[in-house]
């Protein structure tokens, strides 16, 4: 018997499986809730090593199935080369992941759809190996999705040369640097580049690809990939509580692997103005060197607004000696904080990023004008649309040695958060709307969700 469908519970069950990496569990776990919330039933995979250092998740009416990369005690960081954990994880990883498929159908409620990050594309042969649905959840913009095709098809052949036009369709004519780091600066992260080159090697087997944007933030590159594959945008994957507000518990942001959510930033953004706070966060990898920290530092000096820092422990010692105490009427300095309600936060008048593809989503979403300083993979392409295409912020650029110099911050920061930045402050309170409308009853993503829900229910049947 399908027990999917005992006691009358008449629904679909969707395995769900992030590449085992904050940047990525993040946004497929909103994508869960959203499932979730339409009443599909759903198991999300987690490695051992995440349900350890997470100590599990608070999903609400989501399950938890555990398998294993083969790193169970450090994840990624116990293995020597990112080759030797990819290895790994994929011969550990067929394994428990079989056997967690079995156990799901043994315990009576088998698995209809298995959702999967195309980072490990082998779980797409496995999943159809055992003759179930599939979906592709990609987790960068579909720019960069498309970027990464053309390369995989041999269409776009690093290396590039400097002072190139790149032409891709559906995008704006684009120079080297403003390609993902793999591919400009080829050769730099051969194993990487090899990861986000081998997402399409099978991904004519997919039943669906999803992609965490919304239609009309990436209009032209979606119709053009659509012509290829059924792509379907189904962000931005915000909890719904700063954007729709129809899941009324869902606030959380997920896995939070870092440091444990205290209030101590809004409570000091609760005695800030209005848009008077420039907000400086560099995500969960990127590391700056010395220099570029200082001239970071030097500039919040010079600037002399409110700022809140989030620097990671393992950058501390970058900060030039005294900073902390020196500014400490004007700044606070965080090792991690709850980006969402930072950004939320109506003190918040500017975000200096590195343009991750979630950072660039949140900061969008929830309309705060930003100062882009990229520093690699796909984060030079995000921030060239956050300037040119969506008009949301400047780019602050380094000089011919690489570094972005204290002049260039402040200018920078002062453009979008004073007089003449107003063009770009309404356009980030344009877009704000436009991705609440995306997720929102019959928005283009909320109907991409619901396709998916009906079509899988009626599958199951
Ligand atoms: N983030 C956070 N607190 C911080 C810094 C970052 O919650 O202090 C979250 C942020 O909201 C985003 C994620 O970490 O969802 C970073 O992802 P992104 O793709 O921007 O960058 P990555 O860390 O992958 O480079």
């Amino acid at each position: 018997m399908d027990s999917n469908k005992a006691n009358g519970e008449e629904t679909a069950h969707c395995l769900i499986l992030p590449y085992p990496i904050q940047g990525h569990i993040n946004p497929i776990l909103q994508f869960a809730k959203r499932l979730s919330h339409k009443s599909l039933k759903i198991t999300l995979a987690l490695t051992r090593f995440m349900i350890l250092k997470t100590k599990g998740l608070s999903g609400g009416s989501i399950s938890i199935g555990s398998i294993s990369d083969g790193f169970d005690e450090g994840g990624r960081a116990q293995a020597k080369t990112h080759e030797e954990y990819m290895a790994r994880f994929q011969q550990v990883g067929q394994q428990t992941l079989t056997e967690l498929l079995q156990a799901l159908a043994d315990s009576g409620s088998p698995v209809d759809c298995v959702v999967y990050d195309p980072f490990i594309p082998w779980v797409l042969d496995l999943a159809k190996g055992f003759g179930l649905l599939a979906a592709a959840f990609f987790t960068q913009s579909c720019a960069v999705d498309s970027i990464y095709y053309h390369v995989y098809s041999g269409e776009l052949k690093p290396p590039l040369q400097r002072g190139e036009v790149v032409v891709v369709p559906g995008l704006p004519p684009l120079r080297p640097e403003e390609m993902p780091s793999f591919i400009y600066v080829h050769g730099s992260y051969p194993s990487a580049f090899e990861m986000v080159r081998n997402q399409f090697q099978n991904i004519d087997k997919a039943d669906w690809i999803f992609v965490n944007t919304f239609h009309k933030l990436e209009e032209e590159v979606i119709n053009y990939m659509s012509r290829t594959w059924r792509v379907k945008a189904i962000g931005p994957t915000i909890p719904s509580m700063y954007l729709d507000k129809r899941l009324q518990d869902d606030k959380e942001y997920g896995l939070n692997v870092f440091n444990p959510t205290t209030n101590v930033c809004t409570n000091w953004l609760s005695q800030k103005q209005p848009k008077s706070v420039i907000y400086i966060s560099f995500g969960s990898l990127a590391q700056l060197s010395i220099e570029q920290t200082q001239e970071l530092a030097r500039a919040l000096t010079t600037l002399n607004k409110h700022f809140l820092w989030v620097v990671r422990s393992s950058e501390l010692a970058k900060l030039p000696k005294n900073f902390s105490e020196e500014t400490s009427e004007k700044g606070l300095i965080v090792s991690w904080c709850q980006q969402l309600e930072v950004l939320a936060h109506h003190a918040v008048g500017c975000f200096v990023t590195h343009c991750g593809w979630n950072s660039t989503l949140e900061g969008l979403s929830l309309g705060v004008p930003m100062v882009a300083m990229p520093q690699w993979t796909d984060q030079s392409t995000n921030a060239k649309f956050v300037v040119d295409v969506w008009r949301v912020g400047v780019w602050a650029r380094a000089d011919e040695t690489g570094l972005v110099r204290e002049g260039e911050i402040c200018r920078c920061i002062e453009h979008v958060m004073e007089g003449d930045g107003e063009e770009i402050r309404g356009n980030a309170n344009k877009w704000k709307e436009m991705a609440r409308e995306a997720v929102d009853e019959g928005g283009s993503s909320d109907r991409n969700i619901g396709e998916f829900v009906s079509t899988l229910m009626s599958c199951s049947k």
